[in-house]
Parts: C-alpha cells; structure tokens; sequence
C-alpha cells in the first residue's frame, strides 16, 4: 500500500481538499506554496502515463475543478500543473499557486506553515468549490 493509498484510507492523516469516487486531493506537506496541492486516484497506479485514458481524462477533470477552487481561495495568477512522481510511486498531479515560472521550481526551499495554517488554508480552499 503507498501512503498515498494510506492517506486516502484515513490511516495517515492529512489536509483534505475534495474527492469523489475515483480521487482524492490534499494538501502537499511540504509545499512550494500555500494551496499547493496533490490531486491522486484511488486507483494505486505508479506512473501516471500508464493509467487507462478515461481514468487519466476523468483524473484532469478533478484535478481541473479543484484547481479552480484553489485559485479562487489563494492570490495568484495562475495555477500551475505538473508531474514529478519521482518520490512516491502513486500517480499524482500537483496543483501550485504560482505568480511567475519560477515558483514551479522544486529545488527551491519548500514553506514552513503550521498545523493550523494548513487547516485554515485547507478550509477556504473547501469553501470555494
Ligand atoms: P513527487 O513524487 O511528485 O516527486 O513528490 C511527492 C510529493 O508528495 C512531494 O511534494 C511531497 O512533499 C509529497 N508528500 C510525500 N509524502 C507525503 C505525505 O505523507 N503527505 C502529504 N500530504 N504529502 C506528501
């Protein structure tokens, strides 16, 4: 089981933002912003290319509908999309606030926010869908 899959159980606990039958989105633990979020499907898949095209479609539009969320919820001019999957080996798209190309940077230090402003940011981010 990955911790994805043990996130998505309630075994490990996170920041949640959204799911459905198929997928489930939280909060990044170390994020490059505030907002930045992991769209998964339950589905435990390794490498996002190897899902089957409906699950992949379906998994965009998800992740399409809590991007929007987000972007209502945190100041920025975009949201950006992208796929690293290096770390854990379960699918996942990662939704990040962004105001210019170089907030995409993983390299860059990642934030220290608190339990309470993780919740609090998961929460306005909930309130906007
Ligand atoms: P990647 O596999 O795309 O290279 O990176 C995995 C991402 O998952 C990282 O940004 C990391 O911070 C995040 N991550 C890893 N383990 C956990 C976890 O247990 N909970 C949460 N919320 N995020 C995690």
């Amino acid at each position: 089981m990955t911790i994805f899959s043990k996130i998505i159980a309630g075994e490990i606990p996170c920041y949640k933002i959204a799911e459905n039958e198929d997928f489930f989105a939280f909060l990044d633990i170390n994020p490059l912003a505030q907002g930045h979020t992991l769209v998964v499907p339950k589905m435990e898949v390794d490498y996002l290319l190897d899902l089957d095209d409906k699950t992949l479609a379906d998994m965009m539009l998800f992740a399409k509908k809590v991007g929007v969320a987000i972007k209502k919820a945190i100041p920025c001019k975009r949201i950006g999309l992208t796929v690293i999957g290096l770390e854990v080996p379960h699918a996942h798209i990662h939704l990040i606030p962004i105001n210019s190309e170089a907030d995409m940077n993983f390299h860059k230090p990642k934030l220290q926010l608190s339990a309470d402003e993780m919740s609090k940011i998961a929460e306005l981010i909930r309130s906007k869908f």
